[in-house]
């Protein structure tokens, strides 16, 4: 068997999330009548601290029913410039919701609040009317980051003071709230839209949730209808994914000191270069530029020893750290990756 850690999506649901799939009590979720998926979403909304909330099948349905409700065809969204929503998501706000980006350089996922303020279009008959911000946290590309809450906050006041929505691509938010110590409403009191997947680090097989107010969410169900996303018995999988947001919240804190204990180990090996301070939570970036061996030949020789891990553009290799590994699988994965190394060079 191989150790992977490629994604913190690769979890299997545990023995207790198929239970709760064959046991959950449903109904058709389209006439509004699954019992399930009712707890998940107000259960959601309220350790979000919004008023509803709705669950979508991913991260990317959420993140699009976001924008499509808060910006219209012809309109501008600002966004971080290696924010997940711009980088991987097929250019959906384009596809669906006819938007206009214009990114912005952060420091460590983190957007200046300066510049996110010179970047809100005036009132111009030439010009597309800001519509939305988007803020990641953690954030994916910069190795997981905490946003701080303090920079939300910063960003929060400019776009109020324009008028503008801002929307929290929180795909891993609270792995952000358990390296804070804080919790989440520390976070989404700076957002009008949050969306936050299951299916990552908290160990469910599908699912994410959009919360915000509550004729925001209302309008949020008619686009995910629109979008094929209107589902029937769905409290099969609403069941794991109410597990996973009231259990494996807290378990988070393995997963940090799993890649901070990783970091440090790969740190010790000559021609890799990564600041394990940098790591905050469950995503470990790693510079292999200096290895004699590029990425892609680390990759399949890691792969070949039963290491799995995935580039992360050129000469970046990524790692993250998930509740199906455990403290013994890094130190194989430290073992593998010397032995490897040795022997490339
Ligand atoms: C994974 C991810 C998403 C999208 O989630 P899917 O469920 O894969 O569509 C969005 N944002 C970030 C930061 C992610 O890591």
């Amino acid at each position: 068997m191989s150790i992977d850690l490629r994604s913190d999506t690769v979890t299997k649901p545990s023995e207790a999330m198929r239970q709760s799939m064959y046991n959950a009590e449903v109904g058709d979720d389209v006439y509004g009548e699954d019992p399930t998926v009712h707890r998940l979403e107000e259960t959601a909304a309220e350790i979000l601290g919004k008023e509803a909330s709705l669950f979508v099948t991913s991260g990317t349905m959420g993140n699009q029913i976001a924008v499509l409700v808060q910006a219209r065809s012809g309109e501008e969204i600002l966004l971080e410039e290696q924010s997940h929503i711009f980088l991987y998501e097929a250019a959906t706000h384009s596809a669906f919701a006819g938007v206009q980006t214009r990114t912005i350089k952060g420091v460590r996922g983190a957007m200046n609040p300066e510049d996110v303020r010179q970047a809100i279009r005036p009132v111009d008959i030439h010009q597309p009317r800001t519509s939305m911000i988007c803020v990641e946290n953690t954030h994916n590309k910069a190795g997981g980051a905490v946003v701080p809450a303090e920079n939300m906050r910063a960003i929060y006041e400019i776009a109020r003071e324009h008028s503008v929505a801002v929307h929290l691509d929180g795909a891993r938010l609270f792995n952000t709230v358990v390296a804070s110590g804080g919790k989440a409403s520390d976070f989404t009191q700076y957002v009008d839209t949050v969306q936050v997947c299951f299916s990552k680090g908290l160990g469910a097989p599908i699912g994410s949730i959009l919360a915000g107010d509550r004729e925001t969410i209302e309008r949020a169900r008619i686009w995910r209808k629109r979008m094929g996303g209107g589902t029937r018995q769905v409290g099969v999988i609403a069941a794991p994914a109410l597990l996973a947001l009231t259990q494996n919240v807290e378990r988070l804190a393995e997963d940090h000191a799993n890649a901070k204990h990783l970091a440090e180990g790969l740190a010790q090996i000559k021609g890799m270069e990564i600041n394990p301070d940098n790591v905050d939570t469950n995503i470990v970036i790693v510079d292999v530029r200096g290895l004699g061996i590029s990425d892609l030949q680390l990759i399949e020789a890691l792969k070949q020893a039963g290491i799995l891990c995935g580039g992360f553009g050129p000469g970046l290799v990524r790692f993250v750290t998930h509740l199906d590994v455990t403290r013994a699988d890094i130190d194989t994965a430290l073992a593998t990756l010397h032995k490897v190394v040795r022997g490339a060079q």
